[in-house]
């Protein structure tokens, strides 16, 4: 048997994170991650996050069935599995119904690139077709998106809220941060005015810029 100790650790250090950002309220929004073994570790159902302990973190497999611990998975494991199945290269799956995000969801319009926060998820953010929240359409609309663009790593469901995806929980929770961060000050900018779109050519020159400080931080 499996011990699963660690994915529950590592997908509940991203979940406290999430909540500490104000992106996790009450029981809203639901976090997973790949287990070494290729099943999935999702948050449970029904349990409010400040009341959430590791163990009670849920085990399943690619097809959301029950394979360890005491809680049922969360409502909405068929988007997470889902997105598993689909996209081998995602480890975690960070969820959330994060306010301003939800509201660029729900006027079914795009977040676009208007600062670092939104390149970091590959902006523009999209918004995926209407699906059922908890169904598996609900993973397949994002995964069409997630595919024709491989540097995308948030898109918003509509009418629903927003997943991020990344190489391991914490990952996914920096993406899903970052989406909410560029919703928040893309809906304040269009308060005061027309916001400023970042050209291609500038978006580039600030990869090179970036590329270049790495490059010079390991010499
Ligand atoms: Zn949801």
């Amino acid at each position: 048997m499996t011990n699963y100790q660690e994915a529950r650790e590592e997908l509940f250090a991203a979940v406290q994170k999430a909540r500490d950002e104000g992106l996790l309220r009450i029981s809203e929004g639901n976090l997973s991650l790949r287990t070494p073994d290729g099943n999935v570790a999702i948050t449970p159902s029904g349990i409010k996050y400040d009341q959430l302990k590791p163990e009670e973190i849920a085990i399943v497999d690619l097809d959301g069935g029950h394979i360890d611990g005491p809680c049922k998975a969360s409502s909405e494991t068929p988007m997470h599995t889902a997105i598993m199945r689909n996209l081998p290269e995602v480890g975690a799956i960070c969820h959330t119904h994060s306010p301003f995000a939800m509201t660029f969801a729900a006027a079914g319009r795009d977040i676009e690139l208007i600062n670092l926060e939104a390149m970091g998820c590959g902006a523009p953010i999209p918004v995926a077709p209407w699906a059922t929240p908890g169904s598996a359409a609900g993973g397949e609309v994002t995964v069409t998106l997630f595919k024709q663009r491989p540097d995308l790593k948030a898109v918003l469901l509509r009418n629903h809220g927003v997943v991020a995806i990344g190489e391991n929980a914490e990952d996914s929770f920096d993406k899903a941060f970052k989406a909410e961060a560029a919703a928040q000050i893309y809906y304040q900018a269009l308060q005061i005015g027309e916001p400023v779109i970042i050209t291609p050519p500038q978006q580039q020159e600030a990869f090179d810029t970036y590329i270049a400080f790495t490059k010079k931080e390991r010499t």
